[in-house]
This record gives structure tokens, sequence and C-alpha cells, in this order.
């Protein structure tokens, strides 16, 4: 609480959540009445998004439920945050999710996990772990799915409807009462139903329920709101499609199954958000923005996503060696600035040791192109990063696999 007075009193206090609900391809989220999601997207945004990184490159990404969490998490692809699949066997905490970051500032905020899945706090926030540096979720109400004696399994999985509804019931009872500064909640009724008949009525009515449910939380953001000196923001998005046949199926890389969807009452975004085609990577340097978090910069040079609020400077950087110079591309957001181009010829991150950027040159943003030599490093990897004002973004550089 010291933090909240030791400002300027009449200074509000940001919070943020959101919400993953699993498993809904944009096409059913727009056809489903959701009053709940359409009320929140009035004050800011819906929109359509994507996951599975870049389709056949190197950061193609499994469509798959703890893949998608970790990428939003972490705002990084497979290639980065190694989570292949659900059994969440290596995760490379070296990429640090959102909540880490958060706490690595700021110590004495609260955050918090409301989820069926224990996993979700355990491995992929790491809770307690030594390699997130013992992070504490202070707050938490989740594992639900091992519960088989309040949530006894049932042929038609309606018990896990019943445990959304219980991570909603302490989720917002939660935040009317502490008010955790960034939360996770997670709903997965609406994947269960997916799976058992696919694009159905029942899957329909499974999506109008998380609508309902995502109405309560907005309600306890609302009291928040108006009863405290705080702004709230909220995200709600999924973490995968479905397959086009049935719509029971997902993993794979067709464009049902990449394709998804954000909900945000964010205000001011930007021609990111407008002009291009946003991902799941996108919502954690988003809040890390509005919670007022200081990426440090090995972080930044690592993040796959693009900031969707506020001013930005760069997008859609693409790069390819020739014989020894590199051709590097991007598109311009902010004009009268330059931006610096930095080239890494190895990866040492991924094992947590320092990388060797070297500065290849400073180009006036609007041009959009450069040639750099990198003829003096020679390798046939390199992560290349543009740095703006407002943004940074990479792309790795791979040996072509030959087929
Ligand atoms: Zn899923």
């Amino acid at each position: 609480m010291l933090q909240a007075f030791a400002g300027n009193a009449q200074q509000r206090v940001k919070k943020a959540l959101f919400i993953i609900a699993d498993g809904i391809p944009a096409d059913v989220i727009e056809k489903v009445a959701t009053p709940n999601l359409n009320l929140i997207a009035g004050q800011g945004k819906y929109l359509r998004a994507h996951v599975g990184g870049e389709k056949d490159g190197y950061s193609q990404t499994p469509t798959i439920s703890a893949v998608g969490y970790n990428s939003l998490l972490t705002g990084t692809w497979f290639n980065k945050h190694n989570v292949a699949d659900n059994d969440i066997k290596a995760p490379n905490y070296h990429y640090p999710t959102i909540f880490r970051l958060f706490k690595d500032q700021y110590p004495d905020k609260k955050i918090a996990v409301f989820s069926s899945w224990l996993d979700n706090r355990i491995k992929l926030v790491g809770d307690g772990l030594a390699a997130t540096n013992n992070l504490k979720v202070d707050l938490h109400a989740d594992g639900y799915e091992l519960d088989t004696v309040n949530f006894k399994h049932d042929k038609e999985s309606a018990y896990m409807h019943r445990i959304d509804e219980k991570v909603i019931d302490e989720a917002s009872a939660t935040i009317k009462q502490s008010a955790p500064d960034l939360s996770w909640v997670y709903l997965e009724y609406t994947d269960d139903m997916g799976h058992r008949y696919g694009d159905s009525p029942q899957y329909y009515t499974a999506i109008e329920m998380m609508d309902k449910q995502v109405g309560r939380i907005w309600d306890a953001i609302q009291y928040r709101q108006k009863n405290f000196k705080e702004d709230w923001l909220i995200f709600i998005t999924t973490d995968h499609g479905r397959d086009e046949r049935t719509g029971k199926g997902h993993g794979g890389q067709s464009a049902r199954q990449r394709s998804t969807w954000m909900v945000t009452n964010a205000k001011g975004l930007n021609n990111y958000a407008k002009y291009y085609y946003p991902g799941i990577v996108d919502i954690m340097p988003s809040i890390a923005q509005f919670l007022n978090i200081d990426i440090p910069v090995k972080y930044k040079r690592e993040i796959d996503g693009t900031v969707l609020t506020g001013p930005v400077s760069v997008a859609e950087l693409k790069a390819n060696l020739i014989q020894g110079n590199i051709d590097v591309s991007w598109k311009a957001l902010s004009t009268d600035e330059k931006v610096k181009i930095w080239v890494s010829a190895v990866n040492n991150f991924k094992d947590g040791n320092p990388d060797d950027y070297k500065l290849l040159g400073e180009y006036p943003a609007n041009a959009e192109h450069a040639l750099v030599s990198v003829k003096d490093m020679p390798s046939t990897f390199y992560k290349v990063v543009i740095e703006g004002k407002y943004n940074t973004i990479n792309r790795w550089i791979v040996p072509e696999v030959k087929k």
C-alpha cells in the first residue's frame, strides 16, 4: 500500500488484468452473442489477432493451449520460450514473463493467478522456482481440476463449467477486496466443448457462459474504479483457434487454427494496432507500458510483440543475408526519428548470458531499409534488432533448411 500513497495522492493507481478464454477462433466469437465483450470493446477495441508465430518460419509455434499462454506471458514465440505442448517440460525462464518483469521492478505490488489448471502458476509463471528468482504469486485460486471431490468429473464435462464459475467467484471477490495489481484469469470450458462437439450449439452456449463470466470480472473492475482511485486495463483473448473442417481439433497451422482475437478497454490504440495484424505476443508489452514497467534493454531485444497503445516507432522487421551483408527493412510508424540497427551473431541470451550486439548503423526511420555489412562477424545465424525511440523489434536469420 505504501506505493499507492508515496507519490501524488491524487494519482490513480494502475491495475491490469488479462483473461484467456480457451480455444475460440475469431469467426466464432464474432458469430456468438457476447454482450459483455461488446461492452468492453465499446470502451476500447475488438481486434482480430493471431497465434502460431510465423507460419513455416523460424518462430512457427504450435497452436496448443500452454504454448499460447506462454506466448502471452513472455511476449515471445515458441523458438524462445520453449513450451512446445501442454506437458510444459522445459520452459526457458530466461525469457521473463510479464509477472516477473513487474515484480522485479515493483516487489511490493501484488500479482494473482485464477485458473482451473495448476500448471499455469506453478510451471508457466514459475511460482517459487529458483529459475524465476523465487517469484512469488501473492494471490491465487487454482488447481480445481485436481479436486475430484468438489468437482466430480462427469461425461459431459459440466464440472469444468462449475470450475470456471469457481474461478470467477474467487477472482471477482479478490478484485473487489484486494485489487491485485496484475492478474491472470483463465477459463477452460469453451475448449472442452469445442473438443467434444466442434462447431455446435453446445460450443456456442459455452461461449455465452464465458461472456457472462467476463461480465462478472468487469463488474468487479467497475466497483474498484468507482470506489477507489484506480484505473484498470483489461485484455480478453484466446490461445488458439480450431480446425476448419469440424471445429474439434487444433495444434496445426491452418488459417482458422491461427485465427484469434482480443478485446480490450485500452485507450489510445496506435497505428500498429490499427493497420497491422496483432499477435498474442503484443499483449505483454502493452500491459507493460500501461503498468509503467521499464523493460531492461536485453529483454526489449527479445520480445516479439509490439506495443498496441501509445507511440510506436517501427514494425514488421525483415532481414535477409546476402553475401556478407544483411538486407534489413521495416515499416516506419513515427517520422522524424532515427533508428539503430544492432546485430548479434550469437544467441547467448537463451542460456542466460549476455549477447554481443554490434551497432551497425543509424538510419532515418523513414528510409525503411538498410544494407549492413556483417563481413567481420561471419555466421549463418544472426539476431537483428531495430531500436526506435519508442519500441524495439527483432528478427532472427537462421540457416536455410534444405528440403
Ligand atoms: Zn487451448
